[in-house]
């Protein structure tokens, strides 16, 4: 079915042209200049990733030149709002270099907003700034296509090649061209996965003719997973999805909204909701609801309870900011220049803001590294601070040799946003570059038979359907096989109902997951059956694949710890108390490759920034 292969050979592949995709193959210019960079996308990276369509602040901005913050206080923001769980070595690398990255899209002329008074960025809370970002991806594209050797758009990575001379250490990557259906072998000494989250994979809010309408992009697949798990990758704090409070129907951002407007919620009697929970909380989670500021997750679960008591809907009150035209200026460009459709969705329910207080809600939940949480693949700190635990050679690098990670695929290291996950893909990157340098990646060798073995498994689905059709009773009624849509439904019923998802009020225990778990093995099963009937089908099934091997190990993960860390992403219903004696500490998983069964771990956490602040103090 499939038409030709195509063979490539490179040093630096890089999977996705994202915002760390884009950094990566920019950095591995600078580092390796005589190195043959590749990087492969999905879309067209001009206008793929979460920040396709644009955004209206970078949030992540130390501003050091101006003795705004330091990278310490960045880490310990990070730190609190994850109720003490991150990666500290990762956080404090990235935050010593985010700037720089900022400095650089200034440079490339993305258009910021400066504070007239100062003449410095426009802050729009403390970490981020203001920019006029429509043009933000295609910039940083740019960036990418200069340094890169290649880029293939359009191509989907499904599957990792391994090196058949030395065990554990990768050799490539292969995919498909979604508009050709050709087969692509591209054999790399090195691979950079910046293939960023995971949407869709918990039943969303909008459903039937409103499904595409979630908060992470749509596209979003979970290959930033699936690909490192496949092989053996160490996974880190993949129960610690995340869930989103937005504006109704759109999920419209509320940042600008809290930071720069100054509105605030209210429940539908126009009480303060959140003080009515505050005791409640506590006794859940102890002093972590006095830190200020307060945890996401903490936010989150008063507007749950609060839901949940009858005390909806709950409004953003925009009444009052919106009657300074500047500010009614600023509420709506915030949507224009990044979330046109909630703007649309306003228009079509009537609702302006200046004289109607809009409803918010909280989302489904999403699996995702760079935002306010950190699920991800377990990855080596840099030399000069991570602990001897967290480090294993090469900064960024995967526990599988000479696969990297950046962005979303990163896990532990939290509030990376577009910044972070650009400085992320440089980091990845340069230590890239110094791996083949230091010829960790010589003969490495991937057999035809490699190759040929997955050009079968990736077409397969458009096999079930030519020979499946034959049967189909009526419309899509087909006995032989199930197509991408159904398998995704199934998923998200799956992961709706036993792992925490909106209908269960984010909800589970022991025995639900346990269930799910069941389930999942089964729809994993009834996958080697899906069907496509083109190649825009392939790319669903292979999306809804990589979806549903991401959210096994988010099941497996969220079993394992045996607390509820973050009430307001999900709830243990049989351990509904944070326990920092038995679980202040990271989540590790591995899953076989060969038998594909996961092994659970834990990991100490390492407060390195206030340690260090002690040792100098003493
Ligand atoms: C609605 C929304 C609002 C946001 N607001 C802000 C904000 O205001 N400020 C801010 O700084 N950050 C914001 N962010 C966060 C920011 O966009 C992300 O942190 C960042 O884009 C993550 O970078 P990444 O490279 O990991 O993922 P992405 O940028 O999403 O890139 C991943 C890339 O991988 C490609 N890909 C996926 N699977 C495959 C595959 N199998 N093969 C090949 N290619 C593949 C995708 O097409 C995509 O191009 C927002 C995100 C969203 C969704």
């Amino acid at each position: 079915m499939a038409k030709k292969t195509i063979f490539e050979d490179c040093d630096v592949l890089v999977v996705g042209g994202g915002m760390a995709g884009t950094g990566a193959a920019f950095e591995a210019r600078h580092w390796g200049r005589d190195l043959k960079i590749i990087c492969v996308e999905k879309a067209n990276i001009d206008r793929s990733g979460a920040v396709a369509q644009g955004l209206y602040a970078i949030n992540y901005y130390i501003g050091m030149q101006w003795g705004e913050n330091q990278p310490e206080d960045h880490v310990r923001y990070a730190r609190n709002d994850l109720m003490g769980l991150v990666r500290e070595d990762l956080g404090y690398d990235m935050a010593r270099h985010v700037d720089a990255t900022v400095h650089m899209f200034d440079d490339w002329g993305l258009p910021m907003m400066r504070n007239k008074e100062t003449g410095r960025y426009q802050r729009e809370g403390k970490w981020q700034i203001m920019i006029h970002g429509e043009s933000y991806k295609p910039i940083v594209a740019e960036a990418a296509r200069k340094s890169a050797d290649k880029i293939y758009n359009r191509i989907m990575i499904t599957h990792l090649l391994m090196d058949e001379t030395k065990e554990n250490r990768v050799g490539g990557a292969v995919g498909f061209n979604m508009r050709t259906g050709d087969y692509y072998v591209f054999r790399a000494k090195t691979v950079i996965v910046a293939a960023g989250g995971a949407s869709h994979i918990f039943k969303p809010r909008a459903v039937g003719e409103g499904m595409g309408r979630t908060w992470y992009a749509p596209w979003s697949n979970g290959s930033a997973y699936a690909l490192p798990i496949a092989v053996g990758a160490k996974m880190t704090q993949m129960e610690n999805r995340i869930v989103l409070c937005r504006f109704k129907d759109g999920y419209g951002p509320v940042g600008a909204y809290f930071l720069h407007l100054k509105t605030y919620t209210e429940n539908a009697n126009g009480e303060n909701y959140e003080k009515k929970w505050y005791d409640k909380t506590k006794e859940l989670v102890g002093e972590y609801i006095d830190h200020h500021p307060t945890p996401t997750c903490l936010r989150n679960h008063a507007f749950i309870q609060e839901t949940m008591a009858g005390g909806g809907p709950i409004h953003m009150v925009t009444k009052e900011a919106f009657q300074d035209p500047h500010l009614e200026t600023v509420g709506w460009e915030n949507f224009l220049g990044m979330t046109v459709g909630q703007a649309v969705v306003w228009a079509s329910q009537n609702i302006d803001p200046k004289y109607t207080n809009p409803e918010l809600t909280t989302s489904e939940p999403y699996v995702m590294g760079s935002h306010a949480t950190c699920s991800g693949a377990w990855v080596s700190g840099p030399e000069d601070i991570a602990p001897a635990e967290y480090f294993w050679g090469y900064n960024r690098m995967t526990t599988v040799e000479g696969l990297f990670g950046a962005g979303d695929t990163v896990g532990g290291s939290a509030h990376k946003f577009s910044s972070g996950s650009f400085t992320e893909g440089r980091l990845a990157a340069k230590a890239a570059v110094k791996y083949i340098e230091e010829e960790k990646a010589k003969d490495i060798n991937v057999s035809d038979k490699q190759c040929e073995e997955f050009k079968e498994i990736i077409f397969k689905p458009l096999e079930n359907y030519t020979v499946g059709r034959n049967e189909i009773t009526g419309g899509t009624v087909s006995p032989s096989y199930i197509s991408p849509i159904q398998g995704l439904q199934r998923l998200q019923k799956i992961m709706d109902e036993y792992v925490g998802g909106i209908s269960y009020n984010y909800m589970t225990n022991e025995n639900t997951l346990k269930r799910g778990l069941e389930l999942l093995e089964w729809l994993q099963e009834d996958l080697e059956k899906v069907g496509a009937e083109d190649y825009h089908q392939l790319m669903r099934a292979w999306e809804l694949k990589h979806r549903t091997l991401t959210s096994q190990c988010v099941t497996e993960h969220t079993l394992f710890r045996q607390e509820t860390r973050w009430p307001g992403y999900y709830y243990r219903g049989d351990y509904m108390k944070l326990d920092d004696e038995n679980w202040h500490c990271l989540t590790l998983s591995r899953r076989d490759p060969k038998t594909g069964k996961f092994t659970m771990e834990k990991a100490p956490v390492y407060h390195i920034v206030d340690e260090k602040e002690k040792k100098e103090a003493s």
